[in-house]
Parts: C-alpha cells; sequence; structure tokens
C-alpha cells in the first residue's frame, strides 16, 4: 500500500521536476504556444507544494482536492484546469483513506485520466498530455495486473510516459493553443506531454 506521505512526496518531487525544468517546459512552449507552461506548472506546483506544508493532509481524498482546487485557482491557462480536474477526480475516487492499495492506486489514476478528458476532450493522437498519461497509465495497469507491486508498476509507467511524450514530437496538434499552428505544430513536443512525463518521473522516483 501507498500512504497520504508518500503521495505527498509524489506531488512535492513533482514541483522540485518542474522547477528544475522550468526552461525546458517555457522553451517548448514558446515553440508551438506561448512560452508560459513552465511558469504556469511552478506557479501552480509550489502553491500545492506550500498548502501541503502548510497543513499536511490526513487522508488521500484530502491531500488530492486541495490540490487539484489550488491548480485550478492559481493557474491561468490550459494546464491549470486539466491538471486540477486530474487531482480532484483522484481525490474523490480515493475518498476518505489514509492509504491507498495497488488497485485503489490505479483506479485513482484512471479516474484522474477520465477527468483530463471530460475537460478536454482530447483523444489520442491529438498531442496533447492524453498522449503522456493514457500510455503510462495503460502501462502501470498492464504491470500490476503482472505483481501487484506498486514501484516496478510506476517505473512502466514512467518508461511508457516518456515513449509518449517523445511521440508527441511527430504530431499534428488538434486540441489546445498549439492546433492554431496546424502543421508547423509538427516536429515540436508537446510542452504539457513533456510536463506529465515528469509527473510519471516524480511517482517513479518516490514510490520507485
Ligand atoms: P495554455 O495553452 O493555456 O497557455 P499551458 O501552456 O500551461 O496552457 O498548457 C498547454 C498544454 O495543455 C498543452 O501542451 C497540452 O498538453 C495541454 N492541453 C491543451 N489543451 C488540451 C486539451 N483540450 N486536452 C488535453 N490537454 C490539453
Ligand atoms: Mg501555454
Ligand atoms: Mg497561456
Amino acid at each position: 500500500t501507498i500512504s497520504v506521505d508518500q503521495l505527498s512526496g509524489w506531488l512535492t518531487r513533482f514541483n522540485d521536476l518542474v522547477t528544475e525544468q522550468v526552461s525546458y517546459l517555457t522553451e517548448l512552449d514558446s515553440a508551438i504556444g506561448d512560452a508560459d507552461h513552465g511558469s504556469n506548472m511552478t506557479r501552480g506546483m509550489s502553491a500545492v507544494v506550500e498548502k501541503i506544508q502548510a497543513s499536511p493532509a490526513g487522508t488521500v481524498d484530502e491531500l488530492f482536492t486541495g490540490a487539484g482546487m489550488t491548480l485550478v485557482t492559481s493557474v491561468g491557462g490550459a494546464s491549470g484546469p486539466l491538471y486540477g480536474t486530474f487531482f480532484l477526480r483522484i481525490g474523490a475516487t480515493a475518498g476518505p483513506v489514509g492509504t491507498l492499495d495497488a488497485p485503489g492506486l490505479a483506479s485513482a489514476l484512471r479516474a484522474g485520466l477520465g477527468g483530463v478528458v471530460a475537460r478536454g476532450k482530447a483523444e489520442v493522437g491529438d498531442k496533447t498530455m492524453f498522449d503522456v498519461l493514457a500510455p503510462a497509465l495503460d502501462a502501470f495497469d498492464a504491470a500490476l495486473a503482472g505483481s501487484s507491486d506498486i514501484p516496478s508498476a510506476a517505473r512502466a509507467a514512467y518508461s511508457a510516459a516518456q515513449t509518449g511524450r517523445d511521440a508527441t514530437q511527430a504530431l499534428l496538434a488538434r486540441k489546445g493553443r498549439a492546433s492554431y499552428l496546424g502543421e508547423r505544430s509538427i516536429g515540436h513536443i508537446d510542452p504539457g506531454a513533456a510536463s506529465t512525463s515528469l509527473l510519471f518521473q516524480a511517482l517513479a522516483e518516490t514510490l520507485g
């Protein structure tokens, strides 16, 4: 099982990674967007971590509902409501529990993906964060079907996330700002796909 403290550690590590990679995320978004994905993610995640440090969550619901609300309210760009809804759905699905077992974590993450789709209507190959989130969760579930070892499933998810991120380079954007560029969006990694890969890097490093 995985505790609220470990899940708080996941979000804290994600904040560290987006902070370390802020220029890279900015660079990706300056090629096919408006150059704010780095600042959006660092503003949102640093607010999430401040909240965790000020009042540590007692339950999984409290942790992720707090994180989701913070992102929705502190990030102006598309990524705020998208990541925000991801975390809100995780919290609502997990409920007021202190730990999650492997199937509980998998279904909470799956519900989070459902929230992203409900919000953004992204489909496979639209060149968005969905193209990392969906294969990463598929890999997570597939690994858990073989053994209920959460750390190795998290590593499998991160590996699939990196592949998904890199595959967005060849895609034509069909959602979000990058879609305004049409053919000119081809040849660049999607910024949200890159930050979502960091989300799974953080999970693998925290649990793995
Ligand atoms: P904005 O585009 O408003 O400036 P960000 O730059 O922070 O917001 O985030 C852009 C990222 O959001 C994109 O790279 C993409 O991954 C993701 N995104 C945008 N629209 C959608 C959508 N409809 N569904 C899923 N993800 C999306
Ligand atoms: Mg942007
Ligand atoms: Mg913007």
